[in-house]
């Protein structure tokens, strides 16, 4: 049988898909991964890189056309890292979502359990509070944007379909002073830009490898311009950090924090700590949170990977005890003053990490009733779910936003005793390849004598 070779066309039929967009198909029994082709299509592809397991190939030609294929908006859709999934019609990407993620449970976690129809957003577009921009400066030049997919050479990008009309604003009027203070301002490596729930407070955080000079001034002009503008702040971080923000913080305008208001709760969170992109999918992802769990009045919960404590204090009501753990001090912070703020004084907040905490609240002799899981993409660390199983809950809920990590622990969970009994996919990131589950599990015993769920 003969094997590919870098440079050589030829002709697909795509049968599969991945979830950084990719489209699959075989040829002679060779998985070929070609970007951007849609299943049921014919195409004709140039191969330029070839692995042990898999050949990469570039579209040269569509022969037969997908129907779900649409025209991307955007100039940088095909050069920029971010929109995986532009090319598809939305219908088509919630389908595909609902099928990667059934696939990685499938295979990866050996879960039986039917998955619910992902849950789709009302506006696809627009959605984000949050941007990430790189920056370069030369002598007396800037460039800023995003970087290409899987590199780091940049490309200049003017507005983001995906972000907020009131963050593109922001994000033209930084561009333009930035081309004039470009001088000084020559360790600047990233800016972040974030707003609040409905857009009337935004925050501008640069970041960069020592004091910016020409900060004071840009944040003046900036607070001028945009009235909405709530915060500008410096972070400083050495550049190729493979972690974004440092630890010093200096507060050039305004506030450290954003007003938020999420499922009727007043937040004040801080511009450095983590809130999720998408404000209007976040409120329907917390409300299957708060369905699954539906805590008793006399439980305690325990929310690891608590964030500002946003799905802890959206609990607290309803629950007897929450313990949030989590390990970005600054937002255990938060969630401390967002308890305060609205009168909650049964929530208790820990500043430290998952694995290390779990272990101790066991030791302590805590047995809550219901566990919240909500890591990071790389999932639970094996001690978290060991803790988290001695601890013998009627219930796990784990928040997900990695199917691949999700589908590897719901595995270590089911050799615990703990199957998934509700499996709910939201869209969190429409254009992009990301796909965020909620997911209940119940221990067997506990199933057994509580039919109802
Ligand atoms: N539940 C929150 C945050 C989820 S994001 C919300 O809905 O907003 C994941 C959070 O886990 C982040 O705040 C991150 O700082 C935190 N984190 C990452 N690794 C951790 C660890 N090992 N232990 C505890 N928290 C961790």
């Amino acid at each position: 049988m003969e094997s590919l070779e870098v440079g050589q066309s030829i002709v697909l039929l795509i049968t599969g898909f991945s979830q950084n967009g990719w489209g699959i198909g075989r040829h002679n029994g060779q998985v070929v991964f070609v970007d951007q082709a849609l299943p049921k299509e014919t195409v004709r592809v140039k191969v330029y890189n070839i692995k042990k397991n898999y050949v990469q190939a570039k579209i040269e030609e569509i022969l037969t056309f997908s129907p779900n294929r649409v025209q991307t908006s955007c100039p940088v859709s095909s050069t920029c890292g971010g929109c995986q999934l532009q090319h598809i019609a939305y219908e088509e990407q919630l389908r595909l979502k609902e099928q990667i993620l059934t696939n990685a449970l499938r295979h990866i976690g050996r879960v039986s359990c039917a998955v619910m129809p992902i849950l789709g957003a009302k506006t696809p577009w627009n959605y984000r509070n949050k941007a990430q921009f790189h920056v370069e400066i030369s002598e007396d030049e800037c460039k800023i944007g995003f970087f290409a997919q899987g590199s780091h050479r940049l490309i200049e990008v003017d507005e983001c379909l995906l972000l907020c009309p009131e963050l593109n604003t922001l994000y033209h009027l930084i561009k333009k002073h930035l081309q004039v203070f470009a001088p000084q301002m020559k360790e600047l490596h990233h800016i972040v830009l974030k707003s609040n729930h409905d857009s009337s407070a935004l925050a501008a955080i640069f970041v960069a490898g020592r004091e910016l000079e020409g900060l004071t001034k840009i944040a003046e002009l900036l607070h001028k311009e945009c009235p909405s503008l709530a915060s500008v702040m410096e972070n400083i971080q050495k550049t190729g950090s493979s972690v974004l923000f440092g630890n010093r913080w200096r507060l050039v305008w305004g506030e450290t924090y954003l007003q938020e208001k999420i499922c009727g709760l007043d937040f004040a969170i801080d511009a450095g700590s983590f809130t999720q992109v998408n404000h209007l999918q976040m409120e329907i992802l917390y409300q299957k949170v708060l369905e699954y769990s539906a805590p008793a009045k006399d439980e305690t919960i325990i929310d690891l990977y608590c964030g500002t404590g946003t799905i802890s204090l959206l609990l607290a009501s309803r629950a007897a005890k929450v313990i949030g753990v989590e390990e970005f001090a600054p937002a255990v912070k938060d969630a401390q003053t967002n308890a305060h703020l609205n009168h909650i004084n049964n929530a208790r907040f820990i500043a430290g990490t998952a694995e290390k905490e779990l272990p101790r609240l066991l030791q302590a002799g805590i047995r809550p009733q219901t566990i919240v899981l909500d890591p990071p993409r790389q999932g639970c660390k094996p001690e978290v779910l060991q803790a988290t199983f001695a601890m013998v809950p009627a219930k796990i809920i784990y928040v997900s936003c990695d199917p691949a990590t999700l589908s590897r622990d719901l595995r270590v969970c089911a050799a615990a005793g703990y199957q998934p009994t509700m499996i709910q996919p939201v869209d969190m990131f429409p254009q992009t390849g990301h796909v965020e589950t909620c997911v209940l599990l119940s221990h067997k015993k506990s199933q057994a004598s509580s039919p109802s769920l």
